[in-house]
This record gives structure tokens, sequence and C-alpha cells, in this order.
């Protein structure tokens, strides 16, 4: 493979664990999906594989869960530093309910003004947001305010991705639709546990033991049976074809779904 192999949005999963527990969550956290918390030495092993196998990163982003509940995020934050000069932007995604500890500040501070903080606002949930908005406002930090709270909701709201089954699509239909699915237009990869999928949903869904791995929807990070060309040729492919969890995922019908409060908590 000749072409150069880009990587839009990269999102890097080093835990599941959350400080929320919302009705609605997007990766199953509810139940479905265990909550664990990835040891560091992997996930910075599958950084390592990531910046291996892509000629170009645009955002590095780091999201959960919640990635301030993991007890290593400064220590990941100081080792993705040596990738500064490999990507755009690094987004840390956060529902503001834990500020950061110091350690953590001292990291995220070093990526200057590359860093980008993402906070979901989610109302009294997010207890922090006006610490995270003062630390943003000291150090010139790029922040998004995503307002999940009251009326006129960020994108009106969250989804109900819950129970997902098989939606029994014909192949050419589910082709089509997941070829339009608002994810794979943004091609924000996932990473998590040694494994990199096109999407989130990719990734929790196989989490959650819904169907058998398939060939090709994902590429093992840790494993060595495949060659570097190999698995660049895989994720070559990743938004030509739907995913096995496309079959079952209604985010692609996300643009006229009824839409929920977000963060509704259990
Ligand atoms: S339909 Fe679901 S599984 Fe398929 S690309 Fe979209 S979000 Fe991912």
């Amino acid at each position: 493979m000749n072409e150069k192999l880009s990587a839009r949005r990269l999102a890097i999963v080093p835990t599941t664990h959350c400080s929320l527990n919302c009705k609605l969550c997007g990766d199953f956290l509810y139940g479905p999906v265990k909550r664990r918390h990835i040891p560091l030495e992997d996930v910075c092993g599958d950084i390592d594989a990531c910046f291996d196998l892509f000629d170009e990163v645009v955002w590095l982003q780091f999201v959960g869960g919640e990635v301030f509940v993991y007890p290593d995020f400064a220590k990941l934050l100081n080792y993705a530093t040596k990738y500064m000069n490999r990507f755009e932007r690094l987004i840390i995604e956060s529902n503001a309910t834990i500020f950061p500890n110091e350690e953590e500040q001292k990291a995220l501070l070093q990526y200057g003004d590359k860093l980008s903080i993402y906070i979901s606002d989610y109302g009294e949930l997010s207890k922090a947001k006006d610490q995270f908005v003062a630390f943003c406002e000291k150090h010139n930090i790029h922040l998004v305010l995503k307002k999940y709270n009251g009326e006129d909701q960020y994108f009106g709201g969250w989804i109900d991705n819950t129970n997902p089954h098989d939606l029994k699509e014909p192949g050419y239909v589910l082709e089509a639709n997941a070829r339009n699915c608002p994810q794979n237009r943004i091609k924000n990869m996932h990473v998590y546990d040694g494994k990199l999928h096109r999407c989130a949903n990719s990734c929790f869904m196989l989490e959650m033991g819904l169907f058998p791995p398939k060939d090709r929807d994902f590429v093992l990070l840790r494993d060595n049976t495949l060659s570097r060309e190999e698995k660049r040729e895989i994720i070559a492919d990743f938004y030509e074809y739907s995913r096995r969890s496309c079959r079952y995922c209604k985010q692609k019908y996300m643009d006229i779904l009824p839409r929920y409060p977000a963060a509704e908590q259990m």
C-alpha cells in the first residue's frame, strides 16, 4: 500500500470506568460492557502501534468512560508527549465531574496550544465545570462546552441505541446506510484494549459479546501474526464496508432518530 494512511481522529480509551451511570450511555456502560482500567503499559503500547501504522494522525483523543478516573492518566499524558510532533491536536473529552489533580494539570499543560478540552456539560452533574473553565481561561486552552442540560441540548440530546439487535436490513441497504453513518463520515477510530476499530460502536458492541469477532472488522495492535502492511490494508478498508456491528446499530439513522435528555442517571 503506497497511499498515505491517515487517522483523522484517533480516540484512545484507557478506561471504561466512569463517574456517571447514564441510562442511554452510547458505550453500553450501564451493564453490558464491563468497566475496567486498561494497564498503562498496554495503552502506551497501543499508542506506539498506532503511530507506527499511521502516516498521519490529525487529532489524538483521550476518551473514556471518564478519563479523569483513570489512575495513571498523568503518566499516560506524559508518555504521549513523545508523539507531540506527529499530531495536530490533543483532545481530552470529559464529563467535568472530576477536576484534574496537580499532576494531571501539569501533564496537560505540556501540550500548549495543541490542547483542546471538550466538556460535555451535564448541568448539576458536571460539578467541576467552572474549575475547567477557569483553568482553560488562565492557561489559554481551547475549550469546547457541549451543552447537554436543560433546553436546546447539543445535537438535540442523545439517541437511544440501547438494546442493540439485528435490524435485518438487506445487504445493499445496510452497506449504503453504514457508509452514510455520521460516525463513518467523521472517521473517528477507536482504540480499546489492543484493538483498533472504525468507531466506538464497533468496539463496544464486540466488547459486550453481541456477535463473534469478524475478520477485518478491527486490527489487533498487539498481535504480529499480520505484517504492518497487512494491517494497514485492513485499516484502509475500514470505511469502505460495513462492520458486523452496523447490523445492530441505530446510530446510522442518527439524523432522523428522536432525541432524549442526555445523561439521565440509572
Ligand atoms: S452504524 Fe454504528 S457500528 Fe456502523 S459505523 Fe455507524 S456507529 Fe459504527
